[in-house]
């Protein structure tokens, strides 16, 4: 894991020294021949301007305050030399070192052969006219001595000229009354026209590289911050972006004035200067949105104050005062360059996520914004240490160094995206799993609960059974095991309402044991319910239909319902009852009808009618009862009603 990550880490960098090294390789740093101009002449019979390209630096003879043709220059006074690149600013300027002036450059170079030449001319300030042998091949601007007479121009350009055998004359006119600084800023570079041109193009290609590209960062980052805007560091990225892309062609080869060579000198200066302002401000309120924990909220709020306080001074005061003022905000943003590093530095100490990529495009931009700001204000002002002008050859660094602060930061959101689809596609995984574990787990549940409803169900039928057993129980007499009371009243209910419904007979026979009484005063108790029990089975024996029953009424009294039953059926019944009863031999000695138990019968029958219930019935079987106990015993009476 922790070598995949070095990997990574490795992979990314080399990425970036080779980004480094092809815009880097587009620079025109490699300039090879080192020569200097001696006395406003550089000798270049040594070297070969069919492949090498020089810079025409060191002394060029300088006429202040002159603006002198080629066939002027001879008679013209010579102020002194001066070293080129620099302003004229310290050596000539006003006293207050503004820069204000105009003044006529001249070297001669010494060539061995007659040869097609060109000159990369960078912008100068602010405007010119370049000779060459005579000829005006190269203007800027319009040359004037005053600010009225002159127009303002940054215009790099490559200037095409036939050299010839010996000396020749290069001649500048140069006029500013429109920058702090005046003069030959940049090196002038002498090569074959292919070598120049290739510089040229190299250049320009870096830059609309970068423009491009940085153009395309900025638009997805603010696209990204549209769609979630939550995201407030995608839009200060995003802005910052834009900013520096449209800094990098105002800079540079300056495409902008190619694209638009009409367009105001002020005005593109403003825009420029403008990108500078508001991107200090933008770049630590982008810092602030990611690291909020690290950059102080004041510090932010300062730069902002600064960033909109010098904006609004370019949109209001023209170049000449606003770039006076530049300093400060330079100091001010080296500064801020200084506190950043510094929270850098602790941010790598915490080892905050991505912070290391972050921190490497943060160095890119500051070093190179450093290293622009320190090559501006001492080449502008000439009194910068000569450590710093060995150690800073260009002035034009800043835009790949903020080019690789964007791909750093498009990188670092690639990862947390691709962080962030892993961690769904990992939570996805998980969630599946749980869900299909759920169903699992829910058909487990679910077989449970069925096996336990089941559990219930069987339960619930053994209830029912008991239940059922018990009622029986409750309906079933104790001794006897016929029918009791309860079973008795029931059955009547249901079954006079269907004789009622059908017209049927009902019969019911109340059957009593004769001088039971007796029995168990001679024979005992338990005699007495054994005798109780063995007539019980009896007369559960005898019935011979299913609808018939027979029920202990009370102590040694049965009844017997007989539905369907008319008179005949019911007196047969209970005839075949008593002689049953008769038969059994049941000794009782103390009865005075018979040696054996005998029982007295009453019966009645009849088909149930609205005006009658069938305690009636009962009421009637009884008085029949009570007619054959009367008449002597062991006999059956019937009573109708
Ligand atoms: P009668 O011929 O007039 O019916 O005379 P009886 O003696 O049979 O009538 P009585 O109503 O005077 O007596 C009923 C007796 O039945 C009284 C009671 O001791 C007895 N008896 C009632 N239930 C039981 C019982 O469950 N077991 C026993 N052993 N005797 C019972
Ligand atoms: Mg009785
Ligand atoms: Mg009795």
């Amino acid at each position: 894991m922790k070598s995949d990550l070095y990997k990574y880490k490795l992979h990314i960098i080399i990425v970036i020294i080779y980004v480094l090294f092809i815009l880097g390789g587009c620079s025109d740093q490699k300039v090879g021949i080192k020569l200097e101009a001696e006395s406003g002449v550089i000798d270049l019979s040594q070297v070969q301007l069919e492949n090498d390209v020089v810079s025409l630096d060191g002394q060029w003879e300088f006429f202040w305050n002159q603006l002198l043709s080629p066939s002027e220059v001879e008679t013209g006074d010579l102020t002194d030399y001066i070293q080129i690149p620099s302003s004229w600013n310290k050596q000539m300027g006003d006293e207050k070192h503004s820069g204000y002036g105009y003044a006529t450059y001249r070297l001669q170079f010494i060539s061995m052969e007659d040869i097609r030449l060109a000159l990369k001319i960078p912008r100068i300030f602010t405007a010119y006219e370049l000779w060459v042998n005579g000829d005006l091949i190269a203007t800027a601007g319009k040359v004037g001595e005053t600010r009225e007479t002159m127009t303002p121009q940054y215009l790099p350009q490559v200037a095409l000229f036939e050299s010839h055998q010996g000396t020749n004359e290069i001649l500048i006119k140069v006029s500013n009354s429109y920058h702090r600084s005046g003069g030959i800023l940049e090196s002038i570079k002498l090569g074959s026209e292919k070598q120049i041109l290739r510089l040229r193009y190299e250049s320009l290609a870096r830059d609309l590289i970068l423009f491009g590209s940085l153009m395309s960062i900025g638009a997805y980052h603010l696209a990204l911050f549209f769609f979630r805007k939550k995201n407030a560091s995608s839009l200060y990225f995003g802005f910052f972006c834009l900013l520096v892309g449209i800094r990098t062609l105002l800079g540079g080869e300056r495409f902008f004035t190619y694209l638009f060579p009409d367009f105001s000198w002020e005005i593109a200066h403003k825009l420029q200067t403008l990108t500078f302002y508001i991107g200090v401000p933008l770049i630590l309120m982008f810092f602030m949105s990611v690291y909020p924990k690290y950059f102080h909220a004041g510090i932010i709020k300062i730069a902002q104050i600064m960033g909109a306080a010098f904006g609004l001074l370019v949109f209001l005061t023209p170049a000449r005062i606003f770039t006076s003022f530049n300093p400060i905000y330079q100091i001010w943003t080296m500064f801020t360059i200084l506190y950043v590093l510094v929270v850098l530095i602790k941010l790598s100490t915490y080892k905050e996520k991505g912070s290391w990529l972050i921190t490497l495009g943060a160095l890119a931009i500051l070093f190179s914004s450093a290293n622009d700001i320190i090559f501006l204000s001492i080449w502008m002002n000439d009194d910068g240490p000569a450590f710093l002008k060995a150690l800073i050859r260009t002035g034009n660094l800043s835009s790949v160094g903020q080019f690789i602060f964007a791909f750093t930061n498009s990188l670092l959101l690639a990862k947390s995206f691709s962080d962030s689809l892993e961690q769904e596609e990992v939570l996805s995984a998980k969630l599946t799993e749980i869900n299909s574990n759920l169903d699992g787990l829910v058909l487990q549940r679910t077989m449970e609960l069925e096996k336990s409803n089941e559990k219930i169900e069987q339960q619930k039928h053994e209830l029912e059974k008991t239940n059922r057993a018990l009622e029986q129980l409750s309906l079933r007499d104790s001794l006897t095991g016929l029918w009791n009371r309860r079973k008795y009243d029931q059955t009547i209910e249901i079954e006079w309402r269907r004789c009622l419904r059908y017209k049927k007979p009902i019969a019911l026979l109340l059957m009593d044991i004769d001088y039971f009484k007796q029995l168990n005063d001679s024979y005992g108790h338990i005699a007495g319910d054994k005798c109780l029990i063995k007539i019980g089975e009896m007369l559960n024996n005898s019935l011979c239909r299913s609808s018939d029953m027979v029920a202990r009424y009370g102590g040694e009294e049965f009844i017997v319902l007989l539905p369907d039953s008319e008179k005949e059926d019911a007196l047969i019944v209970a005839e075949r009852l008593r002689l049953k009863m008769e038969s059994m031999n049941i000794p009782h000695e103390k009865s005075s009808v018979s040696d054996y138990v005998t029982v007295s019968i009453g019966v009645t029958s009849k088909i149930p009618d609205i005006n009658s219930t069938f305690e009636d019935l009962l009421h009637v079987a009884d008085k029949a009862l009570y007619q054959a106990k009367n008449a002597g015993r062991n006999q059956i009476k019937f009573l109708s009603e």
